[in-house]
């Protein structure tokens, strides 16, 4: 059906390294795993308003015994229904929990395969504060390390304004400047303003509001996106906590999403090249470190792989097809470094080692290959 992908093992072994650098992320900067739900009672969504509110979005449907239940397209409410019976005090305060989970969504738009999926893996952190200014301050740490996680993945994004929806002023999203993304943002060439085209005050060469600079419109593609969210469900659902004056008051919060499955995607609109019909991966999300290529199955590129299997990640092609056949896969599969064995580079005297990303090519002896690579 639309928008529904499964990951083979190389993308599986892509999404998994995306994955763990934005768990590092989150835990650096306090954030606590959990594991959530992906069925959700309808009373935990009426305590908001939302199981109306966003029917058109989330999957709902009745079980056997005729109870309404949803698939999650977002979790505020069970997380603040968790907060609720854990959280009593301000010395409980700040705490952040995140999880990393499938979510469905009943996109009415789900096209370009990865990028707008029904179901897809978010990581979605939430944040709990005594007050707004502290609440600010989180806010400021995790868009500085969002910026620093896509920056870790291989993807530069612009840290935009955005509208806040129906409960903040504003938010704020990251974007990959990218042709085929799906919205437009506005951003100064030379400081770091960017509006989304939805709020945006400015238009194509536009002198920056800011500096001296000039405004450039892009398409782009939204890889996160974090919301300051008041006390809107911490009122609706009680979740209160008793301040140092003995007096209880609504928990302040925020959250704070990264679509991982659309990191991803976004990452092969950004490195594929269309013209050579060629990936190369960003070294930390890379399936492999290194593909070693055999042609005429020469036992020194199998000594060669046994030697180093274990300390690097490497793909080993020895398979009984042609030369063109495996550079054509290997192109597609990306890994950013190649080592080609075959009877022309042993007459060179070793092996042809391709870094993919500058180009350069240097025939290095079978002995030297594990220390230079
Ligand atoms: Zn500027």
């Amino acid at each position: 059906m639309a928008g529904v992908y499964g990951l083979l093992p190389l993308g599986l072994k892509v999404y998994r390294k995306i994955e763990n650098i934005v768990r590092e992320g989150m835990n650096s900067i306090d954030g606590q795993e959990i594991m959530m739900n992906v069925l959700q009672p309808r009373e935990l969504w009426d305590e908001t308003g939302r199981f109306s509110e966003i029917s058109e979005i989330m999957y709902q449907f009745k079980d056997k015994n005729g109870k309404d239940i949803g698939l999650a397209p977002t979790h505020e409410e069970q997380v603040t229904d968790i907060i609720r019976h854990h959280i009593k005090s301000y010395k409980d305060l700040p705490t952040s929990l995140y999880q990393i989970q499938v979510k469905f969504r009943n996109e009415p738009r789900a096209k370009s395969g990865l990028l707008r999926g029904r179901e897809f893996m978010m990581k979605d952190m939430y944040s709990f504060h005594v007050d707004e200014k502290d609440f600010e301050n989180h806010y400021k740490k995790v868009g500085e390390k969002y910026l620093d996680i896509f920056s870790k993945i291989g993807l530069k994004t612009k840290y935009v304004a955005a509208d806040g929806g129906i409960f903040s002023k504003y938010s704020h999203e990251f974007q990959v400047i990218c042709p085929t993304g799906e919205d437009t943002i506005y951003y100064c060439d030379k400081c770091d303003f960017a509006e989304n085209k939805e709020i945006a005050k400015v238009k194509n060469d536009d002198k920056c509001p800011k500096c001296d600079g000039k405004i450039i419109e892009a398409k782009s593609i939204e890889v996160g996106n974090i919301f300051p969210l008041k006390n809107k469900f911490s009122s609706a659902m009680g979740a209160k906590y008793v301040d140092n004056n003995g007096s209880e008051k609504d928990l302040i919060m925020g959250c704070y999403g990264i679509g991982l499955t659309r990191a991803l995607a976004a990452i092969v609109e950004v490195y594929f090249d269309q013209e050579n019909n060629m990936m190369i991966w960003p070294e930390s999300v890379a399936p492999f470190d290194v593909e070693i290529i055999s042609l005429e199955k020469n036992k020194e590129a199998e000594e060669l792989y046994e030697k180093i299997k274990d300390k690097i990640e490497i793909l080993y092609d020895d398979r009984d097809i042609s030369a063109g056949e495996k550079f054509a896969e290997a192109d597609l599969i990306g890994a950013p470094k190649r080592v080609i064995v075959s009877e022309k580079s042993l007459k060179s005297g070793g092996a042809e080692l391709i870094d993919l990303k500058s180009g350069e090519s240097q025939i290095v002896e079978i002995e030297e290959i594990a220390s230079v690579l």
